[in-house]
């Protein structure tokens, strides 16, 4: 057992307290979910790993909790474009120099996780979510800390998460808005892709 017996007092999370951080996860995120808590610590590990002061792009590798704690911590957020999420269905994330694709990756190490149980269940979903003791996961998490994980250096192809420019504008002759132009006769919306199964003006 590698108990290294962080208490919470001793953790910080990018210059944060971790009470200040999981307060800022409360107003953003909408409730404490463990991923939050773990995306944390990732997030802190990462630039712990990369030099400072430099301008760092992000990638994350799943949907679920961890972009959120990346648009917590960093300036990237997926609206601005420097966060991409490309759901691999790994809980990993990666923060690069965005001139050179230069950075560090941030994974949950599955050969770590023997030692916490209550983690592991969390990752493997070993059991049903109901069944799952909250409290007892998260202080198993800030007693693990960033012990479950691991680094590797990584160089991004900057060219595969360039942000795809939208091309020529033109009007979708069936919805009447904009589209770009590559994506065919009509919008992808009305090629069947949007996800709505009624649509109409509402009759004041
Ligand atoms: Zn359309």
């Amino acid at each position: 057992m590698q108990m290294k017996n962080v208490t919470s007092s001793e953790i910080t999370i990018c210059g944060r307290t971790y009470d200040e951080y999981i307060e800022m996860v409360k107003a953003f995120h909408g409730h404490v979910a463990p991923g939050m808590v773990f995306g944390g610590f990732m997030v802190d590990l990462a630039y712990r790993n990369l030099p400072r002061g430099g301008y760092f792009d992000a990638i994350c590798e799943t949907t679920a909790c961890l972009p959120d704690a990346i648009q917590i911590l960093t300036p990237c957020t997926v609206g601005n474009g420097w966060l991409k999420v490309i759901n691999l269905g790994r809980f990993a994330l990666s923060l690069f120099n965005k001139y050179t694709g230069n950075g560090v990756r941030i994974f949950v190490d599955s050969q770590k996780l023997d030692d916490w149980p209550e983690v592991k269940t969390f990752f493997f979903k070993l059991k049903p979510k109901k069944e799952q003791e909250f409290e007892a996961l998260i202080s198993e998490a800030r007693l693990a800390h960033t012990s479950i994980f691991s680094i590797q250096k990584v160089m991004i192809d900057l060219d595969s998460v360039k942000t795809r420019r939208r091309g020529t504008l033109v009007v979708c002759t069936q919805c009447g808005e904009g589209y770009p132009e590559n994506d065919g006769k009509i919008c992808l919306g009305c090629q069947g892709r949007a996800p709505y199964s009624h649509c109409e003006v509402p009759s004041l």
